[in-house]
């Protein structure tokens, strides 16, 4: 299989999206924005050894590949619409790809994703994603919209992901039905789109947790110039996984493991009722864990009712850490 028989056979052959003017095949891809529409566009490479193993199913592969870019576009509020794919690949091989391709188009038609173009090369196992959403003109959430007296929001449960790596990695050991709970959350994470637009005009700031929850917090924190109180018991978890990890151990991959893929949000305290109500409009969890502060720093406590403070041995992960 060449170059050109992998996009004619597998890639160009998807729905029809009245938006895309031009779609694969020539130098370069049209699309048409809705009227009073804003753009988000973003961009995540997942590298071998790095973001995965070598030896991972090509259906989880994609799945990811794709679903870390949705969850960026989801933390905007935005709509995905549109997405390029950037393959480093040592063969065609033609069995991979078709298992790949089936399992990234799967993804894509359930959040309404074109793919509109990309590039591929031959080379080290490498993937890079751009995505293009779309959203109503000025409402994006943006990470420095968060105020003092804010209430801090989180999506799903935390923490699952990074055990299940943690596991792997020989660093922890888990009951396998545990294990495979968390691996689950750790190979198809499930980007929180529906909730994303669904906290448009009530949320303040927000961002996807990709890197690990303090971390990811901290970044709020530096672009809103605030600082923030975590009850760490407040953080929504697997019980059993609770139970079963050493206190420490739960807490560091908890609050600094990284790979959820959910979202993390402030928004005004008068606003909760809203805010559950469009959880559950978007089928989504929503766990209340702490609140925005004027103290300039994030800190990390044990519960509401014990203040005690938790150092973390890192807040999350950093490639050039
Ligand atoms: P060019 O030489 O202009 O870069 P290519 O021959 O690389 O064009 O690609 C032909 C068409 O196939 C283009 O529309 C390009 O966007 C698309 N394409 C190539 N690789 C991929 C890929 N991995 N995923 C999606 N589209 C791709
Ligand atoms: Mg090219």
């Amino acid at each position: 299989m060449t170059e050109f028989d992998f996009i004619r056979k597998y890639l160009q052959n998807q729905q029809q999206d009245h938006q895309v003017v031009l779609g694969i095949g020539d130098d370069a891809a049209i699309v048409r924005p809705q009227a009073g529409c804003d753009l988000c566009f973003s961009s995540d490479m997942l590298l071998k050894n790095k973001h995965f193993f070598e030896g991972v199913a090509p259906e989880d592969l994609a799945w990811k590949v794709l679903a870390v870019n949705i969850s960026d576009i989801a933390a905007m509020g935005a709509k995905p619409k549109w997405a390029l794919l950037s393959a480093g690949l040592p063969e065609l091989d033609e069995d991979w790809l078709r298992r790949f391709c089936n399992s990234l188009f799967d993804l894509a038609q359930r959040f309404g994703v074109t793919l509109i173009g990309g590039d591929t090369t031959r080379g080290d196992l490498v993937f890079n994603v751009t995505i293009i959403g779309e959203l109503p003109q000025g409402q994006a959430l943006q990470r420095d919209a968060a105020k003092v007296g804010d209430d801090i929001w989180v999506s799903g449960k935390i923490g699952l992901a990074a055990s299940a790596l943690n596991c792997v990695l020989k660093q922890c050991d888990l009951p396998s039905e545990i294990f495979q709970q968390c691996e689950a959350e750790l190979l198809r994470p499930m980007p929180r789109v529906a909730l994303g637009q669904a906290i448009l005009n009530v949320a303040h700031a927000a961002q996807d947790v990709s890197d690990g929850l303090a971390q990811d917090i901290g970044h709020i924190l530096a672009a809103s110039n605030v600082g923030a109180e975590i009850w760490a018991d407040e953080v929504p978890t697997l019980p059993s996984l609770k139970a079963v990890l050493p206190r420490e151990q739960w807490l560091q991959y908890t609050l600094a493991g990284g790979d959820d893929y959910e979202l993390v949000f402030t928004a005004p305290h008068n606003y909760r009722e809203a805010l559950l109500a469009a959880a559950q409009k978007s089928d989504t969890p929503i766990t209340r864990i702490g609140k925005i502060t004027d103290t300039g720093r994030l800190k990390v406590v044990n519960s509401v009712s014990d203040g005690t403070e938790i150092a973390l041995t890192s807040l999350g992960f950093d490639h050039f850490g």
